[in-house]
Order: C-alpha cells, then structure tokens, then sequence
C-alpha cells in the first residue's frame, strides 16, 4: 500500500501474471467496493487498485489472502516474476514463487528485485532471467545451461541477496555477476540476445490478446473470465471473450498509446492527462508510440522513438 492523492494505492502483485477467473473476480469486486472502480495494469504485469479509504487495506488484504494472492506477508515485496506470456510457464513461475518465498534470507531482497522467465521478456532487465535452460544474470545471458532452473534462480537469488550490500539491482553490484556464475558452475561460451517482443493486440492460437486503453481497466468488465496480465498493460483471455471497452487490433488507436497516473492520482500533475488522451484519441492521425504526461517528471515514458505529450500548466508541450 501506498498513499497517493487520491487516496491507498495498493499493488497486488501477479508472478507470471495469471490470474483464475475467480482471483480476478475477488480483484475486480475489491475496485468496485473498496476502491475508484478500476484497475490499472503495470509494467511488471501486476495489477493496481487505487482510491482506496482509510483501513480499506484490511479489508482488502483479507480477501487477496482468500484466493491466494498474498501468500507470504514476509517475501510480498520481492515477489517480482514477469513471465512471457503466450508461453506454457505458469508451472514453473509458481515453483519459483513458492521456492523463493520458502528462504527467509531472501525476504530481504529489495522490492526492485526482478526474475523473468521466457525470451519474450529477457530483455527487461531482470536480476534472474530462465530462457529454456539458459540462465540470464543482470538481463544477459551468463552462458551456464541448468538442469534443474528453480534451484538455480534461488541459489543465485541467495548469492545476490549475500553480496548486494545497499544495491537494488544485481547490475550496480561490482563483479556480482562473475561471483553469481561463479557458484553455479561453468560457463558454456555461446550466448542468447536478450529480446523484448511485446505480443500484438489479436488472436494467437486459443488466446486473444486485448489491449488495455491507457492500461486503465474499468472493473465492471470480464465478470467471471481467467485473464493473464502481460507487461504491455495487455491481457490474454480465451478466444471468444467479449472484449467490450477493450482493443483487439493493431490498428486501434488506442495502440501505443500510454500515459502516466496525472491528476487525480498524482499531486503533482498539471493536469488529468487520461481524460485529455482520451479526447485526443479521436483526432489521432498518425501510428507509433505516444506518451502523455501531467508533469516535466514524464513517468512511466518509454524507451525508444516515442512523442510526448507534457503538460505545462497552460496545455502541452510536444515532444519527438
Ligand atoms: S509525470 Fe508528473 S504528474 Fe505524471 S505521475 Fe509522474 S510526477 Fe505525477
């Protein structure tokens, strides 16, 4: 939980981002009730509720802990593990999840702390990183190939957690990636880029994936549906779903298009940058990524060729 302008912020975190039709629903209902009626979808695929009451919490921890979604009070905030997310490997996320959460040295590790599981995701800049059997250390490959990768993630997760002194990161740890590797075995001399391929709104196989406009999901819909959160702020859903509110194409407007919390979420903001996006989306006429901010902060901004939409106060400032 977090206090923010417009009242408890609280974040549920998903590890692999899949969520049963009834987590979703206990979700769902927790922004209807207790909060400001929507949910917002993260970078790390997890979910936010915010608009929260004073004590609010409580209530709303209860009924996470119900469907399982806050199993360990003491390892909550490391429990950071985005999965590629049209892969077969809620398995293997969950088997990470419980074996990182068993270890209590490793509730210690820092809230930034990221393990990623899948090629699609391996260049998040995890801390850990599994790609079929290659092991990924500080977002790159470390060439050693394991037979058994839930025992490789905790005993790096272990070293790590060891040597990090005050840093957040495995990268800012001089020479923690030589000493991780170092006690796993022996490096093999090939290596796998690290990649980032975020999965286009549509029907792949079984699945539809529906973007969600400014990654602002109103919680009245998919009553009774299993959703798996990607960190696109997408979400995959089985073939047939209504995706009323929701887009399916590429081609939508809404593509590409994210902005940060603005008012009246964030203090800071000059301005409520969703309801301004959303009036904008109209007159879109061009493709790419576009990011819309309340203040010069520009959170939440993308990486790569993107035009930003600033606020000053007095309108916004563009920038490409
Ligand atoms: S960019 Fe400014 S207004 Fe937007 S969330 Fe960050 S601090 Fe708040």
């Amino acid at each position: 939980m977090h206090q923010a302008a417009d009242g408890g912020l609280a974040r549920v975190r998903v590890p692999g981002g899949t969520l049963s039709a009834t987590q979703f629903d206990v979700l769902r209902t927790a922004a209807l009730e207790l909060g400001d009626g929507w949910i917002e979808l993260t970078s790390r695929a997890n979910a936010q509720i915010r608009g929260l009451a004073p004590g609010a919490e409580l209530e709303l921890g209860g009924r996470l802990r119900e469907v399982g979604l806050l199993p360990s009070v003491t390892h909550e905030r490391m429990r950071n593990i985005i999965a590629a997310p049209l892969e077969d490997n809620q398995a293997l996320v969950d088997a990470l999840d419980a074996a990182l959460c068993a270890v209590p040295e490793l509730a210690f590790l820092p809230g930034r702390f990221l393990v990623t599981v899948g090629g699609a995701v391996s260049g998040l800049a995890g801390d850990i990183g599994l790609v079929g059997d290659a092991l990924f250390l500080a977002g790159r490959d470390c060439g050693l190939r394991v037979t058994d990768p839930v025992d490789a993630v905790v005993t790096a997760a272990r070293v790590f957690q060891e040597i990090r002194g005050d840093a957040w990161r495995l990268s800012e740890v001089d020479g923690g990636v030589r000493k991780i590797t170092e006690a796993l075995g022996i490096p093999h001399p090939s290596r796998i880029d690290p990649a980032v391929t975020p999965v286009a709104p549509g029907v792949h196989g079984s699945a539809v994936v529906a973007g969600v406009p400014l990654g602002r999901l109103d919680a009245r819909l998919l009553a009774g549906v299993p959703v798996r959160l990607t960190p696109w702020r997408s979400l995959v859903l089985p073939v047939g779903t209504d995706t009323t509110g929701l887009f399916t194409s590429p081609d939508s407007p809404w593509h590409g298009v994210s902005a940060c919390t603005g008012r009246p979420g964030c203090a800071k903001s000059l301005a409520d940058v969703r309801a301004d996006a959303t009036r904008w989306i109209d007159t879109r006429n061009a493709p790419g990524r576009v990011h819309w901010s309340g203040c010069a902060r520009r959170c939440g901004r993308p990486a790569g060729d993107v035009v930003e939409f600033v606020a000053t106060g007095d309108g916004y400032e563009e920038i490409s």
